[in-house]
């Protein structure tokens, strides 16, 4: 029997509501992935997530694999056993840095702050003074387990005065809010599709600047990934080669990456952040009057990714349970250490819209009666 899912709103940590000209996108026949089509499909594809990052990067690119992937790709390719690299933690996914550091034969020299903190530049300038060695410097831009925006401009120019590379996880940012990837001066940033992109899970975007591209093709070893290792993928996506088979690519989901490219640019950054925004306050705005109360300082709150305190006394799963029930509506739980504290609401991409603020604050006024 075919699998019919049900019509769920998705307001959680991802993936977010895909946009039907995403879907109908998808839907197209599928062509090879050499095809001449194709290979114009891919060079608008890159020349739009160029636009999306804000790069002139020549080595922008999609990975054929979900947002892991583009993080692990990352680190295979820029880090060497022996090598130090900085690590950032404030939430799940810097401790997933780590463990890709160290499974690539490097050292991780953790700077950790609170859950629900931003990165604090102090910490990490002692770091960067104590270890002035270390290759890279690598964190999360916006961390999906809090809702916590780092500064990552400030982050990526110690990385640039000090003469070590960024490695910048903006998974959760790409199109919810500003990434500059040139402006700041990043050198490996991955992203994911599933989140402000509003596209199908499964594909991560991932741009290098010269200096991590050079870093790459001067390898001592080979990438001990065959999959990931950019060297051999450039000859599939590089510039001025002949396009040639590596993986065979998930044509249908490019036309979807394509087609959610095509409608960022429609809408423009500047507008896609201001609808973020936008769409944050108003839901601010309905929690506080069910008297409930945000995690994140406004300071460095990110408005696609909402950490929601769950009030003493209620169980939050079983809210999440009634909202899912009664209304279709998927929001987060809390990860790791704010597991049972938080319930994580998402507005992200096609998903941020007043519609969906106003469906939530109803749902969960009735959920907490
Ligand atoms: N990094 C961050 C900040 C994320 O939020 C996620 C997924 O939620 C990932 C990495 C991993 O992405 P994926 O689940 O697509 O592999």
């Amino acid at each position: 029997m075919s699998f019919y899912p049900p019509k769920r709103t998705l307001m959680g940590p991802g993936p977010s509501d895909v946009n039907p000209r995403i879907s109908l996108a998808l839907a197209r026949p599928t062509i090879g992935h050499l095809d001449p089509e194709f290979i114009r499909l891919m060079d608008e594809i890159k020349a739009l997530l160029q636009y999306a990052f804000k790069t002139k990067n020549l080595l922008t690119l999609p990975i054929s694999a979900p947002g892991s992937a583009g993080m692990e790709a990352c680190f295979v390719n820029l880090i060497e056993a022996g090598d130090t690299v900085i690590v950032c933690q404030n939430g799940v996914f810097g401790g997933r840095m780590k463990e890709n550091v160290e499974r690539a034969g490097g050292t991780a020299v953790m700077v950790n702050d609170a859950w629900g903190q931003a990165i604090d530049l102090d910490k990490l300038d002692a770091a960067i003074k104590a270890n002035p060695d270390a290759k890279a410097i690598a964190f999360v831009h916006a961390e999906t387990s809090t809702g916590v925006r780092s500064d990552a401009q400030a982050i990526c120019k110690l990385a640039q005065d000090n003469d070590m590379l960024s490695i910048m996880d903006t998974v959760t940012g790409l199109a919810g809010i500003e990434v500059d990837v040139d402006g700041w001066g990043a050198d490996a940033v991955y992203s994911g599709t599933q989140k402000c992109l509003s596209c199908v899970p499964g594909i991560s975007p991932v741009t290098f600047s010269e200096r991590a591209q050079s870093v790459i093709t001067n390898r001592q070893l080979p990438v001990q990934s065959w999959f990931l290792d950019m060297n051999l993928i450039m000859g599939y996506w590089g510039e001025g080669r002949q396009r040639a088979y590596h993986h065979t690519a998930p044509v249908n989901a490019l036309y979807a990456l394509h087609e959610a490219l095509t409608i960022l640019r429609e809408e423009g950054l500047e507008q896609s952040w201001a609808r973020h925004l936008r769409n944050h306050e108003a839901l601010k705005a309905g929690l506080t009057g069910l008297g409930l109360s945000l995690l994140v300082d406004e300071a460095c709150r990110l408005p696609q990714l909402n950490a929601v305190g769950v009030p003493k006394g209620v169980d939050e799963a079983a809210v999440r349970q009634r909202l899912l029930q009664q209304s279709n509506l998927e929001i987060g739980a809390g990860l790791g250490e704010l597991a049972g504290k938080v319930w994580r609401i998402g507005l992200m991409g096609y998903a941020s819209n007043e519609t969906n603020v106003r469906l939530c604050i109803h749902a969960l006024e009735s959920a907490l009666l």
